[in-house]
């Protein structure tokens, strides 16, 4: 199906609304239009054509904002690009997917680089004499628009195709449950380069809303801005949260109505402090393949706190257990279907036949969904401990153990035991000025866990593994053993 650039659409449509503040700096859709098509039309001078694979190399700015909407006039697929891989990730990406160009910041950090990919640093873009050429005014929805690696939590990072119609679905699955008002503003401090930020960017021009960039995350200066009523909605991680919350000393305003959390596990404590200080939180679940969120769980449903909540409109969910439909409670593996769903992983055509069987996409995570239709995400599939024929959601046990005013990080992993097959291991950073035990930590998981899913040993470390995103890297956890001593005491 052919539709209207979004962009080109909504500068036509509502020129003069704000499109991006950036500090001090406004820009509307109309000037971020032209800014966008002068963009293109250098792009084009430098050889870049339709169909090309164009890595995106930048922080979150008004300028990647320009270029994301200037490689979709030129009709390009943009590669965004985790700026926080080494060299090496980022390298193996390139190869991987086959890119051409790489648009940065800065050049210098990124060379030497292969022959066959040029380098387009942002500054030298500026001076690039415009060639005049065909811009794509409209879109083919079924047409690839970016492509996004996932995190590589659970093993080598894949690249994700979304097409323009995956955007608009996810777009249109998000308004239709968040709803709109004409004065939202989105603070975006979560990464373009991740589907949560990048989504942010196609909800502003489909809806015609303004997005406040942070160009990185700084829990004060979030707080700032919410609380000077300057945006209505936010999209976190729990660690971002997490820190909003130590810095935060009065309520939020009325205006500010969401806070979407999503990424990982919402740490339990964590939502019942927000529900104690009314933060309007909607957990939120959905991946990188799903073209960012699936499921959401408004506010409103206190009692089922903890839950991801319900499918967007035009998503369906299903629970499979042995090939079959799960019933309610029954823990499961996620399957998902609907108009986000990924196109498949590019030049992986094995592993995408293995996740998408009949347009349903087969996740990976472990959930259940309850007699009412809410979701509850238990943990990957690749996580799950089995000991003495018990599961146990290493998701659940670090849950728990962040419950201790001690505990900063946790991590949990199952190892090999002789009597139980495989018994819970933790993995646990302490807070600076706090001291805890072995023991009393064992204590404080008994009161809250069944026994079985008490860790029989924990590990004090200074920092857990975490890649690029930040997710913790379980996998990884067990090789911390050789490197690290265990201590019973801080
Ligand atoms: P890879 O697929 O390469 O291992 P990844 O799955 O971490 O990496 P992303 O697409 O960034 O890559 O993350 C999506 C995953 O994050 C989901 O599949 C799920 O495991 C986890 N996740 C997202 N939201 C939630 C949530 N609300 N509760 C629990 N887990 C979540
Ligand atoms: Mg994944």
């Amino acid at each position: 199906m052919i539709v209207p650039n979004w962009l080109h659409q909504r500068a036509f449509l509502t020129p003069h609304r704000i499109a991006l503040y950036e500090g001090e700096k406004e820009i509307t859709f109309s000037e971020l239009h032209e800014l966008a098509k002068k963009k293109a039309k250098q792009l084009l001078r430098l050889g870049v054509k339709k169909g090309d694979i164009v890595a995106v190399h930048m922080k979150n700015s008004a300028k990647m904002v320009e270029i994301i909407h200037a490689l979709q006039y030129v009709g390009a697929i943009a590669l965004l690009q985790n700026i926080r891989l080494t060299r090496e990730e980022l390298i193996w990406q390139l190869r991987d997917s086959q890119a051409s160009f790489v648009i940065c910041d800065h050049a210098q950090s990124l060379q030497p680089m292969d022959n066959d990919i040029q380098l387009i640093e942002w500054a030298e873009l500026e001076t690039v004499p415009e060639q005049e050429g065909m811009l794509q005014t409209t879109y083919n929805l079924d047409d690839v628009a970016t492509i996004m690696y996932t995190s590589g939590t659970t093993g080598k990072p894949k690249g994700v195709m979304q097409t323009y119609g995956n955007h608009w679905w996810s777009a249109i699955g998000s308004a239709l449950n968040l709803g709109l008002h004409m004065d939202d503003c989105w603070l975006a401090a979560v990464p373009f380069f991740h589907v949560s930020g990048f989504s942010i960017l196609m909800r502003s021009v489909i809806y015609g809303m303004s997005v406040y960039i942070l160009p990185q995350f700084d829990a004060k200066k979030a707080n700032e801005i919410i609380l000077q009523q300057k945006a209505t909605i936010m999209s976190v991680v729990s660690t971002m949260l997490q820190q909003m919350l130590r810095e935060l000393n009065e309520p939020y305003p009325s205006t500010f109505r969401c806070m979407l959390l999503g990424g990982g596990p919402a740490p339990r404590a964590l939502l019942d402090e927000c529900a104690r200080r009314h933060i309007p939180v909607y957990q939120t679940y959905g991946m990188t393949e799903t073209a960012s969120q699936v499921v959401t769980l408004p506010p409103e449903y206190l009692s089922k706190r903890g839950s991801a909540g319900k499918p967007l409109f035009p998503v369906q969910i299903r629970i499979e257990k042995d090939g079959k439909e799960a019933k309610a409670n029954e823990a499961g593996e996620i399957v998902v279907k609907g108009p986000n769903v990924m196109k498949g992983y590019l030049y992986r055509e094995e592993e995408t036949k293995k996740v998408l069987k009949d347009g349903w996409f087969y996740t990976g995570d472990i959930g259940y969904v309850d007699e009412d239709g809410f979701l509850y995400v238990l943990d990957r599939r690749s996580d799950l401990i089995i000991s003495g024929g018990e599961n146990v959601y290493p998701a659940e046990v670090e849950s728990v153990l962040l419950e201790h005013k001690a505990v900063k990080e946790a991590g949990v992993i199952g190892i090999d035991d002789e009597k139980w097959g495989q018994v819970p291991c933790a993995f646990v950073v302490v807070h600076e000025d706090e001291v805890v035990t072995e023991e009393e930590l064992q204590q404080f998981c008994e009161q809250k866990l069944a026994k079985y899913k008490v860790p029989k040993q924990f590990y004090f470390v200074n920092n857990l593994p975490r890649n690029a995103s930040n997710k913790l890297l379980r996998r990884e956890l067990l090789s911390l053993l050789t490197g690290e001593g265990r201590s019973d005491e801080r």
